[in-house]
């Protein structure tokens, strides 16, 4: 018999263990002491600059393919702040990721996927 997906307490829960790959944006977490170069930073990148056992900041390129590197404090001190959790080598970050030019996009990163979110709901993708 086949392994079911787990059932989950709340059904708009999901169970990110049964997720495919593909929907997978940020696979792994990678610690860095120096601030990369933004050119050096690909699709799938999820940085987290970290010195002397801090965490500083996030970095990784905005998921809608506009090419822009976005980068997020994770110093609590600093106004917007984020707090990432990394469960199973994937990054959730919260709360949402709002670029307030640009492209506009705003999107959740949970368990290493992205949720955009729409203008009444939310869209998963
Ligand atoms: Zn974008």
């Amino acid at each position: 018999m086949k392994d079911r997906p787990k059932r989950l307490n709340r059904p708009w829960q999901i169970d990110y263990n049964i997720l495919s790959e593909d929907r997978i944006r940020f696979p792994l977490v990678a610690v860095v002491e120096k601030t990369p170069n933004n050119g050096n930073i690909k699709d799938d990148h999820f940085i987290v600059v970290k010195y002397k056992r801090k965490k500083y900041w996030v970095l990784f390129k905005c998921p809608c393919g506009c090419g822009h590197v976005i980068s997020l404090s994770l110093q609590k001190h600093h106004r917007p702040c984020w707090s990432l959790k990394v469960k199973h080598g994937r990054p959730s970050l919260t709360p949402s990721i709002w670029q307030i030019s640009g492209c506009k996009s705003h999107f959740f990163i949970t368990n290493g996927v992205v949720q955009w979110c729409g203008r009444d709901s939310f869209i998963i993708e």
